[in-house]
């Protein structure tokens, strides 16, 4: 499945088996999709806690789907004249049915699909949210990979536009635990419903046929397909043109105006500030009303961390019953990039790490930690033997703010040497049973 890369490994064209004997190609990721090592692992822990608070306090709930789809699913879902369709998607047969399937690249189809399967909405609506990994064939950069991964919310079963600021209000609830309320800005479009945006359709291609010269040879393509996705256009080269493009928000009809200025006056009350963009489109086709965006500026050109807006056709689209909602993604790459840049380093350093030497040590030490662990603090028991200096130094690499050390002296007395390592401190000897109320009482400090 990966071009690109310097080597590729295929199988044996007539006999469709892979050679690997006296293979030397290195074996390593495929391109644009990352590992996540530990010591960055543990931001993304925080973030992700952090994240998942807040979902409980608005009352959302986890669920999760698989990542491989039937492929149709996203065809209808996200629209065939897409970027996400035409050329992003990762679509294979099935080696032994021969259906063709789609890792995901996005989350909303799924998640409706799976409400249509379960009858999810029949009582009541719904708040899910789901957290996982998304795939998308696009050029890889900071900030922009091939698998990426996505916390997804989505409110179901909501006429609005109470649940689309509850969701913005939720976001910017998050920024503002994450310290990044300065950082992060919220754009707000309406795109109307079907009917507008046809009516308006046909005042954007007039418009933009008489400046076909100025469209790039995407965009020309798109003027009879999909004319609304070239105001999505990246390209600074087109700037011009686009914002000279009629608009669908001057176009809406009063229902739809209802509904934006609505949503407007509950993010006034609720303090958040906005700014409308009638540029504001998105790239998937399902999107209807209200769209959004929170954008930073310290990314570069990818700087939309989260976005999303209304689907309220998607459920009969995909054969359910009608069912209006409202959803977004929040790119979790993107979120870490912006937290590091913010000063927000990985910790995941234990509490305590234990050194210890000879065999009565060893067994005080197994305890010592195992009755820290039951009273919920992180400690590392050293293993691999080695001597008191070399055990120290490894007990310092943990970023551990104690060392405990346990001799045969130790052992002897009951007694456990603790060692301050993140600050300057003699090493003090505790009894063992006033061991976890002293590095509580360091924990809190
Ligand atoms: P962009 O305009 O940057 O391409 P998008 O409109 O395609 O984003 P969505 O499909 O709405 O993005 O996905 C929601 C979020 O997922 C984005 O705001 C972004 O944070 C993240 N995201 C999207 N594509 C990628 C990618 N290829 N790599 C990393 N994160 C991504
Ligand atoms: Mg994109």
């Amino acid at each position: 499945m990966s071009t690109g890369a310097k080597t590729t490994h295929r199988p044996d064209a007539e006999t469709g088996q892979f050679n690997v004997t006296g293979q030397s190609a290195r074996l390593q990721a495929v391109r644009g999709m990352n590992d996540v090592l530990p010591d960055e692992a543990a931001l993304w822990e925080r973030f992700e806690d952090a994240v998942r608070r807040v979902f409980a306090l608005y009352g959302y709930r986890n669920l999760r789907v698989p990542i491989v789809e039937q492929t149709p699913l996203f065809v209808r879902a996200i629209g065939a004249v897409t970027d996400v369709v035409e050329k992003e998607m990762y679509t294979f047969d099935d080696k032994l049915s021969g259906e063709s399937l789609t890792l995901r690249p996005e989350a909303t189809a799924g998640i409706v699909r799976a409400a249509i399967e379960h009858n999810l909405c029949y009582e009541r609506p719904q708040r899910v949210w789901l957290a996982g990994p998304m795939f998308r064939h696009e050029r890889p950069q900071k900030g922009r990979y091939r698998q990426f991964h996505q916390f997804d919310v989505e409110a179901l079963g909501f006429p609005g536009p109470d649940v689309d600021a509850e969701q913005m209000i939720l976001l910017a609830r998050l920024w503002r635990d994450l310290g990044l309320a300065d950082s992060i800005r919220l754009s707000i479009n309406s795109i109307g419903d079907a009917a507008e945006r046809r009516a308006h359709r046909a005042a954007l291609v007039a418009y933009f046929e008489r400046h076909e010269h100025a469209l790039d040879e995407d965009s020309r393509r798109r003027l009879h397909t999909n004319p609304l996705r070239i105001l999505d256009s990246k390209n600074e080269a087109m700037r011009e043109v686009i914002e000279g493009a009629p608009k669908l928000l001057d176009r809406l009809g009063p229902e739809s105006r209802a509904h934006f200025e609505g949503l407007q006056a509950l993010l006034a009350e609720a303090g958040i500030a906005f700014d409308v963009d009638p540029r504001l489109v998105r790239g998937l086709d399902y999107y209807n009303r209200t769209v959004f965006e929170w954008v930073t500026d310290r990314l570069g050109a990818q700087g939309t961390v989260a976005g999303g807006g209304r689907y309220d056709g998607l459920f009969e689209q995909l054969g359910g019953k009608a069912t209006p909602a409202c959803g977004f993604g929040m790119g979790i790459e993107r979120m870490i990039l912006l937290l590091r840049d913010a000063g927000g380093g990985g910790s995941g350093a234990p509490l305590a790490y234990v050194v210890h030497a000879g065999d009565a040590a060893a067994a005080l030490a197994r305890r010592v930690a195992e009755s820290l662990r039951d009273r919920g603090m992180a400690v590392v028991l050293h293993a691999g033997g080695g001597g008191f200096k070399s055990q120290m130094k490894k007990a310092d690499a943990s970023r551990a703010r104690y060392a405990l050390v346990i001799g045969d002296d130790e052992a002897a007395r009951g007694v456990v040497g603790v060692k301050p390592l993140r600050e300057a401190g003699e090493q003090e000897s505790v009894a063992v049973d006033a061991l976890p109320a002293r590095l509580a009482a360091g924990a809190d400090a």
